[in-house]
């Protein structure tokens, strides 16, 4: 592939850098970092109404269905500036479940809910795990049985993430409970504030909060199935697709490595400047070579997409690179500031904003979301090697 952009990609680059300068500050990206996931502040509500009003909510949609069309490199273009500046990404609602909705929903169903998604009225979180189904989603227990015109759902969800300010859940429900397990789930729609539905937080090492779901003889209309019966396992893996691109993204690692640059430059420890240390020297050397080449694997990633191939392996490469590569940032940043660059971003002595142990205790999670690396190994072996499957 040639590694160069276009001139219509750097001109790109450039249009999204010049929007980042006006809506980004560093007030901004702390509020993204420390709200993490609980729900948006006020500066991020803004910066994401300023992207809807610029046209940008609908970057990578058909123009069908009002979006830019962009390609998927110019979309990699975009995440890997909006990560690298710190302010928050489009909602998956957006990149993954309304092109999910585009390609698998009825007329009805893409008129009733796209719209509203453009419009900001509609969060989803994503209710694909339980407690006994993860890298295994096939084997889910959740069930949704018709009666009348409605489907009552019972089950519980794990690890619901947005649930707690979410207006709606794109939930996966076993539908068929005769057919093999693949092929007995469906996708649906459950608004949030249905009877039955309750949600339970679950508070996790980084100071996120995640959800339990519980769905108690939840009833929605028949139309919120949507697409297919018994077609979501394939559906949930057509939306998870769709989230390649953001997930192998080294915007936001690049951003703290940044940080813990800065940081030494400016400190001395024991009357010596850090700067001056052979050994973080090289080890900051070494990472930035590392964070190159983690580029390029996402470029790859974008070039194939843009050459109608499923890139699994790339993105699969790119996204155990990029997720291991923000651990080791995290080690070496942490050992490089010592004790005081462990503490967090509220202690006045926090070294580099506090950001190498918060990355530290951020990154492990980049290690399973979106699938875990042994899966993406195991993806690498038989989609870019042909090996045996496992
Ligand atoms: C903080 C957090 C947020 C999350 N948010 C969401 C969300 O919003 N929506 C959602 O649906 N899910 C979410 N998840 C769930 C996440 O996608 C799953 O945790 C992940 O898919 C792994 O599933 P599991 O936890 O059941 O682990 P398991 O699948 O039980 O895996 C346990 C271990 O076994 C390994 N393993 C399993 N199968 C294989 C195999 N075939 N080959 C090799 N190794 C294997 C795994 O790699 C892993 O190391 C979240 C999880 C967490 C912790």
């Amino acid at each position: 592939m040639d590694y160069e952009l276009s001139p219509r990609e750097q001109a790109w680059r450039e249009e999204v850098r010049e929007f980042i300068g006006e809506h980004v500050d560093e007030a901004l990206a702390d509020e993204t970092r420390q709200r993490g996931n609980e729900g948006r502040g006020p500066r991020a509500q803004l910066f994401l109404d300023a992207l809807r009003d610029r046209g940008w909510w609908g970057l990578a949609w058909p123009e069908e269905y009002g979006g830019l069309g962009k390609t998927a490199l110019e979309q990699w273009i975009f995440i890997d500036e909006i990560e690298s500046a710190g302010a928050p990404m489009l909602p998956l609602t957006v990149t993954s479940v309304a092109p999910t909705i585009m390609r698998i929903g009825s007329q009805e169903q893409k008129r009733d809910w796209l719209p509203k998604i453009q419009a900001g009225e509609i969060e989803f979180a994503l209710g694909y795990s339980e407690a006994e189904a993860g890298t295994d989603l096939a084997s889910l227990k959740t069930r949704a049985e018709l009666d009348g015109d409605e489907w009552v759902v019972n089950g519980a969800k794990m690890w619901n993430t947005m649930a707690h300010h979410a207006t709606h859940n794109w939930l996966a429900v076993r539908t068929e409970p005769d057919a093999r397990k693949h092929k007995g789930i469906s996708m649906m729609i459950v608004p949030m504030d249905a009877p039955g539905v309750s949600v339970q937080p679950i508070w996790v090492w980084p100071g996120l909060r995640t959800n339990a779901l519980f769905l108690d003889n939840v009833r929605v209309p028949r139309s919120y199935l949507i697409g297919e019966r018994g077609m979501g396992f394939y559906y949930a893996a057509m939306a998870l697709n769709f989230e390649r691109l953001s997930i192998g993204s080294i915007g936001m690692a690049r951003r703290h490595f940044r940080a813990l640059v800065d940081e030494v430059r400016r400190r001395v420890v024991d009357g010596r400047p850090l700067r001056e240390d052979p050994w973080v020297r090289e080890r900051l050397a070494r990472l930035q070579i590392e964070i190159d080449a983690a580029g390029m694997l996402g470029l790859e990633t974008a070039w194939a997409l843009d050459q109608g191939r499923v890139p699994a392996a790339e993105s699969s490469m790119a996204k155990i690179y990029v997720s291991e590569l923000s651990q080791r940032i995290a080690d070496v940043g942490c050992e490089i500031l010592g004790l005081n660059g462990q503490l967090h971003a509220d202690e006045a002595r926090a070294l580099a904003g506090g950001r190498m142990q918060w990355l530290y205790r951020l990154s492990p999670m980049l290690a399973f979301g979106g699938g875990t690396n042994e899966v993406q190994r195991d993806i690498i072996g038989f989609m870019g090697f042909g090996l045996p499957r496992k």
